[in-house]
């Protein structure tokens, strides 16, 4: 069995591991229909209801995935066996093997994301787990914050104000209630030359909102906005 460590280089683990194809979003979903299953054990009797709530599960998960082999297919199935914590807790370990990392960031990449910030000190890589990575994102100074994405297979730069609130709230990227800032960058509308500022409420934590992602579309098109 092969752990997920933060030590793990990206790089190597691609190439090492040709077989992961869980990315985390697509993890995060998975887990959290493991905890619906869990729960629903735990409230539901009716075996029938549960049955409908494990197939469901299993199809939910399934259309995480546009495509999947059928050894692919076998390591999703236990999915539907799952009922207890533990039962959770196993198969989740067993898909540990088959996470695909963050690309593969090193600080120069970063720097050439952002050719105009001058002495940026960059995120912390060393200190990142790419397993549990959709975004990079990080904090200057006290209110200004910086955003890596994968665009479709293309590193994205985003930088704004982000002014931390008191109040939770839900965010943009993530879709989860949660400790939150305001992020405002600038955006271009298209055919103008003008640009206009827009604001989206975000994750204070990154960290926390990498482990909450349960889709791409969120983050994809948070990031879209304000490509020109
Ligand atoms: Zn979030």
């Amino acid at each position: 069995m092969i752990h997920a460590t933060e030590t793990d280089n990206p790089i190597n683990r691609a190439v090492e591991n040709p077989k992961a194809f869980i990315r985390n979003d697509q993890y995060n979903f998975i887990k959290d229909q493991t905890k619906i299953l869990v729960v629903g054990q735990t409230s539901a009797t009716d075996a029938e209801v549960l049955s409908v709530l494990r197939h469901l599960a299993h199809e939910k998960v399934f259309k995480q995935f546009p495509i999947l082999t059928d050894q692919q297919k076998k390591i999703l199935n236990p999915l539907i066996q799952v009922k207890e914590l533990s039962d959770a807790e196993s198969f989740l370990e067993q898909l540990q093997p088959y996470i695909v990392p963050f690309k593969a960031v090193t600080a120069d990449n970063v720097k050439k994301l952002f050719p105009k910030a001058k002495k940026l000190k960059g995120p912390k890589l060393e200190n990142t787990n790419f397993y549990k990575t959709s975004y990079l994102a990080w904090t200057e100074s006290a209110n200004l914050m910086y955003l890596v994405a994968d665009l479709t297979d293309q590193l994205i730069g985003v930088q704004g104000s982000f002014t931390r609130s008191t109040k939770q709230g839900i965010c943009t990227i993530c879709n989860s209630h949660s400790q939150v800032g305001l992020f405002i960058a600038k955006t271009k509308t298209s055919g103008s030359e003008q640009f206009i500022k827009r604001g989206n409420y975000i994750c204070q934590d990154a960290e926390v909102c990498n482990g909450q992602v349960k889709t791409l579309d969120r983050l994809n098109d948070f990031v879209g906005q304000f490509q020109k």
